[in-house]
């Protein structure tokens, strides 16, 4: 692979760290990389792979360290150091990460920005826009000096390309193996004892990777308690897809499943690889929660609903025959009860 455009060695620059387990990318990763101009470091388990596989870089460098926080932050710290600014994606191991490496670098932390660049100065700084208040609130941040930023999962504006856009998607990206000298270890580590994967059917659903939702259309015909049993049905069908359930409003609001599953403006924001929404219209406020999903699936009755148009496959059937079909043949319980099947 080539060598990319090397900046002055003088500019101040910003860099994304992002941690990778077992080669998976956490979400948010390819914001992160986006908000830091395509430079990234990647750390973790099988990161020669995750870092291949991210798109938008300019200059990756990984490494394969494991995940030992607190060591991880001091090796980085050094690597990072002449970094303005340095994003991490609000991941769960990017919000554990990032106090540490903002500790260990001295600088402040911007947690939860959704967008933030390095300001050109003496000294060059870091200005963002942190989200508050449940997301209902943005407040402009400027930082004189360098700042370690989480970036929240979804929340990038659309259009909005960081701090320098002109070399995202470069051909001439280069990679390279870093050094973090040898075994990282600290004496004030905790010790793991094991590594738990997150529970698919009550994880936060801005962390996951794939989202299967419901909306009205998936219970159309349905009373609330037949539809209750449909979007229970959906959560275990979900899960053997390995993802978990999402929901549009006109289902939470009618009880049909809960408030932690709605998608939107109104509810939580989330990137995932693989979105299927399953009667659900594509109304502006429920997109507006969807991140930049790299796939979309839509199951329809409509086939020019909104949905649908931004789908990459769409499916032209009824919603609820085709999760009984799929729950059927991916051996998930009718947790539902015979009721979940069309009388
Ligand atoms: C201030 C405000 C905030 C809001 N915030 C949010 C939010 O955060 N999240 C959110 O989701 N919404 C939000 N909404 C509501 C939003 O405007 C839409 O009303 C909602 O997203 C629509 O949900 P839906 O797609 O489930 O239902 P509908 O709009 O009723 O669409 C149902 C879809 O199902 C299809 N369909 C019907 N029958 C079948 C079948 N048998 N099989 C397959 N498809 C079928 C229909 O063609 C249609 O496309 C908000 C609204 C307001 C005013």
């Amino acid at each position: 692979m080539s060598s990319a455009r090397v900046p002055d060695a003088t500019d101040p620059m910003a860099v994304a760290v992002v941690v990778a387990r077992d080669g998976r990318l956490p979400v948010g990763a390819v914001e992160a990389v986006a908000e830091a101009g395509g430079r990234v470091v990647v750390v973790g388990s099988g990161a020669e792979d995750a870092a291949l596989a991210l798109t938008g870089v300019t200059h990756a460098r990984w490494a394969d360290t494991g995940f030992r926080p607190a060591a991880l932050a001091a090796a980085l710290a050094v690597v990072v150091a002449r970094d303005t600014l340095v994003v991490l994606p609000a991941s769960p191991d990017g919000r554990d990460l990032a106090p540490r490496l903002a500790a260990a670098t001295g600088r402040p932390l911007l947690a939860r920005a959704i967008a933030a660049r390095v300001v050109h100065g003496d000294p060059p700084g870091v200005c963002a826009q942190v989200s508050r208040v449940d997301d209902r609130m943005l407040v402009p941040v400027d930082v004189r000096g360098p700042a370690v930023v989480t970036l929240a999962v979804g929340g990038r504006p659309a259009g909005h390309t960081g701090a320098s856009a002109d070399a995202l998607g470069s051909p001439d990206a280069s990679y390279e193996a870093l050094d973090l000298g040898g075994p990282l270890d600290d004496p004030a580590e905790p010790e793991l004892v094991a590594l738990l994967e997150p529970d698919l059917q009550t994880m936060d659903l801005a962390d996951a990777s794939r989202v299967v939702a419901g909306g009205a259309g998936l219970v159309a015909g349905l009373d609330d308690h037949r539809a209750t049993g449909v979007f229970d049905l959906l959560v275990g069908v979900a899960a053997a897809l390995g993802g978990s359930a999402g929901a549009t409003r006109v289902a939470t609001d009618a009880g049909w499943t809960g408030y932690e599953r709605q998608i939107g403006t109104t509810g939580v924001t989330v990137d995932p690889d693989l979105y299927v929404a399953l009667g659900v219209s594509g109304a502006a406020q429920h997109t507006g929660g969807l991140g930049a999903p790299r796939h979309v699936v839509s199951v329809n009755t409509d086939p020019s609903c909104p949905m649908t148009a931004m789908a990459d496959l769409g499916l032209v059937t009824d919603a609820h025959a085709l999760l009984v079909e799929l729950a059927r043949r991916l051996g998930v319980d009718d947790t539902g009860g015979p009721e979940v099947a069309r009388a």
